[in-house]
């Protein structure tokens, strides 16, 4: 792999050399303090990323905990509805894309599950979602950036609608902290889900929670799975340590990814991925390319991500347009599931420089043109 190949696929991202360098350094065990400092640095910094993600970096949280799980996201979502639904709960779970299904397939597994679905690329209508919410539902679930159509999600007006009805609320902010606005209050998110891998510009395989106080007292852990009790995750927290064997060098890479985030600042940082989405949008555009999905008074592109139409001398059989990329040292993703053929997907997460989104746009464009 040539040492300047850019990954520009909604995760992985690309790691600073700072973040590569921590993880390669002596093991040690997880239970000494040396792991302890590193868990404690990577949950102060994940608090600064989970209460301040806002443009003015204003505190968004009455308090909670940040956890770090050995294991991706889809671990985090299962350990959230897991830990706050029971089998004979209803969870209500809304869909609009492949994430938003994911939540609906895990909660399956654990409670009595109501779907509000939408088409893919179809923004979430919330009167539809009021109409499914009630007083017996007990957990509500919603993923904030869509990442597999490109579209940020109202998860404020859902969130209320949970308050109204005392239903725990769950969002999967896996492509959003880190990279755009997230509000833990103000949109009454009970449990924050995100990934080491994406706009933290950590390395894959851990996941981070953010457990507000109202979720700690609805988290019933002996009945949850038991790699993902976290009642026992919230305790040992309380001593910078995990109930089971730490993946190191990973919290060590995530310590340091969020620590770059501070020193970056929040406020910087969502501006900065505004402005590089913006970037994609207008040079696709510029090139006679649709984004997709098209959009209506109710959507949103994302801060993050940029989904976009494959043009009709590649829909269908896009191999060779990706081959095309990565010759050139770019990778991008295609689309996901039925969206497979129909959209390429460019991420903006993480550490990029406008070198970088400029890079990623000639390349497409030459690629095109090859
Ligand atoms: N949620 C969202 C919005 C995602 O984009 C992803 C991965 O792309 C996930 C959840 C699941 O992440 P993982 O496959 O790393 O568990």
């Amino acid at each position: 792999m040539r040492e300047d190949f850019l990954l520009l696929n909604p995760g992985p991202v690309p790691l600073s050399d700072d973040v590569r360098t921590a993880m390669s350094e002596p093991m040690v065990s997880h239970r000494s303090s040396e792991f302890e400092a590193v868990y404690e640095r990577a949950q102060d910094g994940l608090d600064y990323v989970f209460e301040r993600s806002t443009l003015d970096e204003a505190e968004t949280s009455a308090g909670g905990t940040s956890l770090v799980l050995n294991g991706t996201a889809t671990m985090g979502m299962e350990a959230a509805v897991a830990n706050l639904a029971d089998e004979d709960d209803e969870v209500v779970a809304v869909v609009n894309g492949k994430f938003g299904r994911r939540f609906a397939r895990i909660a399956d597994r654990h409670a009595d599950v109501t779907r509000v679905e939408f088409d893919w690329g179809s923004p979430v209508d919330v009167d539809a979602v009021a109409d499914a919410v009630s007083d017996d539902t007990a957990v509500v679930t919603m993923v904030h950036n869509e990442t597999s159509t490109g579209l940020l999600n109202p998860v404020e007006a859902v969130g209320e609608l949970a308050a109204e009805h005392d239903a725990r609320y769950v969002v999967d902010g896996v492509t959003s902290i880190g990279g755009d606005e997230f509000r833990i209050d103000d949109w009454y998110v009970d449990i924050a889900i995100t990934d080491g891998q994406k706009a933290l510009a950590g390395p894959p395989g851990v996941s981070a929670l953010y457990v507000s106080k109202r979720a700690e007292a609805h988290i019933e852990g002996e009945d949850a799975p038991f790699y993902e009790d976290l009642d026992w995750h919230l305790r040992k927290s309380e001593s910078h340590q995990t109930p089971f064997t730490s993946a190191v060098p990973l919290f060590r890479g995530l310590a340091v990814a969020v620590e770059d985030i501070r020193h970056e600042g929040m406020s910087e940082r969502i501006a900065r991925h505004r402005r590089q989405s913006a970037a994609f949008r207008a040079a696709f555009e510029a090139m006679g390319l649709d984004l997709f999905p098209d959009l209506n008074e109710h959507s949103t592109y994302s801060n993050t991500l940029t989904a976009v139409s494959l043009p009709n001398e590649v829909y269908g059989d896009p191999d060779e347009f990706m081959s095309e990329i990565s010759e050139r040292g770019v990778s991008i993703s295609g689309g996901q599931a039925h969206l497979g053929g129909q959209i390429f997907r460019v991420s903006n997460m993480g550490n990029l420089t406008s070198e970088h989104v400029l890079r990623g746009v000639r390349t497409i464009g030459e690629s095109f043109d090859a």
